[in-house]
């Protein structure tokens, strides 16, 4: 057998140690308390499951879907992003249902890299940007977002000659894994650059509804120009709660869109249309239980924050998203903190390392954690900090 060299071009999975250390530890009978969940631990809102209950019975639904979606989900799609973000979208040219957005921003790259092309991509970031350029053949060059920058790419930083070689710009605001915003400026900024080097940008932004104090973060596609340019990944994953069902959407230049269409059709034949409807009801229904989950998360962060703070980890409020991103102390790496935290606290966090070099020196603390064990994980992590003393 002859495997294709591009899968030895992907790096080793960076959590498989420490995953590995938890699974021991918990083998052990020894009770690990996670803080490494990038999953929503509320369940998907009854009335979308009863939706989707429904129209699992009707035998439209168990036929092949059809890769562009129903016509209908993808009106509510415009819709929801008129109500939401007062952006008009034409639902048949400029809107494109996914398998979960993770889907389309892996297919993303088919449509763009060739062998030997570039990909500008956030350092540290979610893996799937880099991991879909080099599945196509292309290499990442990566943008460190810098804390001194709040997490957001230094434009003038980026080497002419690699942006004007490069084809498509990734970006990740409200990001994962810093919990950093950006705003409408920052995006105006990032179009100019990207029409200076002729680049398409994918704007990821599963986190639009995750926000906090008040904070209402915007679309990618508010910005003057974006749709000549770009799109944005969306998902119903952490807006609905609904990460198990995959479902998810792509939005904005029309031309970029009939691209990963055209891709998409050879490989796979769309969303079962059941989950296609709990879909459409997701998005046409009440929205009251964004607010509710969000305060929910507040409460959360609100008291993570405090014991980070107490335990003297630097970390700066995230408004937005369900991650804390913490400074380790100075002399540990990322690693060593979270095998520390590990084995003295019984405490998993995932090490910033993980999500690229610029990662190093950061831990990565996730909100999606029931409120007794997080509770139970506050009172460790005081008491490990004051055993230390
Ligand atoms: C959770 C997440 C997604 C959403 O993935 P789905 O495939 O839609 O579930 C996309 N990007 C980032 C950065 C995420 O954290």
């Amino acid at each position: 057998m002859k495997l294709a060299k591009r899968l030895s071009r992907l790096p080793p999975y960076l959590f498989v140690e420490i995953n590995q250390r938890i699974a021991e530890l918990r083998a052990r009978g020894e009770d690990v308390i996670s803080f490494a969940i990038g999953d929503p631990d509320l369940p998907t809102p009854s009335r979308i499951i009863e939706d989707m209950c429904r129209a699992a019975h009707d035998p439209a639904n168990h036929r092949y879907p059809e890769t562009a979606g129903l016509p209908e989900l993808r009106q509510a799609i415009a819709e929801w992003y008129g109500r939401r973000f007062g952006v008009t979208l034409d639902p048949d040219k400029e809107v494109l249902p996914l398998i979960g957005s993770k889907e389309g921003i892996g297919h993303m790259a088919l449509c763009f890299i060739e062998p030997g092309d570039l990909a500008l991509v956030p350092d540290p970031g979610y893996p799937p940007f880099s991991m879909g350029t080099i599945l196509a053949g292309g290499e990442p060059h990566f943008v460190p977002l810098k804390e001194e920058n709040g997490f957001l790419p230094d434009f003038q930083a980026i080497p002419n000659k690699v942006a004007n070689k490069a084809k498509l710009m990734w970006l990740n605001y409200p990001n994962n894994p810093t919990g950093a915003i950006a705003d409408l400026d920052f995006f105006e900024r990032a179009v100019y650059f990207a029409r200076k080097h002729d680049l398409a940008i994918c704007h990821d932004a599963p986190y639009t509804e995750v926000a906090f104090d008040g904070y209402r973060p915007p679309s990618f596609m508010q910005t003057a120009g974006a749709r000549k340019i770009g799109v944005e990944f969306h998902s119903l994953s952490k807006t609905f709660n609904m990460t198990g069902w995959r479902i998810g959407m792509v939005v904005g230049n029309a031309g970029m869109v009939e691209a990963l269409f055209q891709v998409k059709s050879n490989l796979d034949s769309g969303i079962p249309q059941a989950i296609q409807h709990a879909a459409i009801d997701a998005l046409r229904g009440s929205q009251e239980h964004i607010a509710e989950h969000n305060a929910i998360f507040q409460r959360r962060r609100d008291k993570l924050m405090k014991v980070l703070d107490e335990i003297g980890l630097e970390v700066r409020m995230p408004k937005a998203t369900f991650y804390v991103w913490a400074k380790v102390p100075q002399g540990y790496t990322s690693m060593d903190f979270t095998k520390k935290l590990l084995d003295e606290a019984g405490i998993a966090v995932t090490p910033g390392s993980g999500y690229g070099k610029e990662g190093e020196g950061f831990i990565r603390l996730s909100l999606t954690i029931s409120d007794g064990r997080l509770e139970q994980g506050i009172d460790r992590l005081s008491s490990w900090h004051r055993r230390g003393k």
